[in-house]
């Protein structure tokens, strides 16, 4: 989704952060997207009208972004984080076949809490459902019937 202006302005304001050309550059590309790009694929995004950016910049204005609570990292495969700008409540549908990442929203999940026997001590602020398995692309091409990440993710 493509913010306006106005809106980005309202974004950072909200969350205390100054709002740059680089930053807003950034954001808004994670923004128009829902597929969960690692700071790379922002990179290659970005250039095209930044071509001055760095990749140091980006991976750099994302740990701002993070730390602003603009967006949010998800790292399912221990090697290169993915960023979400979408930081309402959601789970993840994650694909073992091609690493796709999708939003899945769904009431029942947010609902879902640990008891207090269980948490030990432990204070709940939040959580979120990871489902992993192969996309309907991942299915059609038939990856999930060799699924040769099944053990190497559980
Ligand atoms: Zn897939
Ligand atoms: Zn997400």
């Amino acid at each position: 989704m493509r913010l306006t202006p106005d809106e980005m302005r309202m974004r950072f304001r909200e969350r205390g952060l100054k709002m740059t050309p680089q930053r807003a550059a950034i954001y808004q590309a994670l923004a128009g997207t829902v597929s969960h790009p690692t700071a790379e694929d922002l990179h290659r995004h970005v250039r095209r009208q930044h071509p001055m950016i760095s990749p140091n910049t980006v991976y750099y204005t994302l740990g701002v972004l993070r730390e602003a609570g603009l967006v949010h990292e998800v790292n399912y495969w221990h090697d290169r984080s993915r960023f979400d700008a979408n930081i309402t409540p959601h789970h993840h549908l994650v694909c073992l076949g091609c690493r796709s990442i999708q939003d899945l929203t769904d009431e029942a999940l947010d609902r879902l809490s640990v008891s207090g026997r269980l948490k030990g001590g432990f204070e709940v602020t939040g959580h979120r459902v990871e489902f992993h398995g192969y996309c309907s692309t991942c299915c059609r091409a038939g990856r999930h019937l060799s699924r040769p990440d099944h053990r190497r993710h559980r």
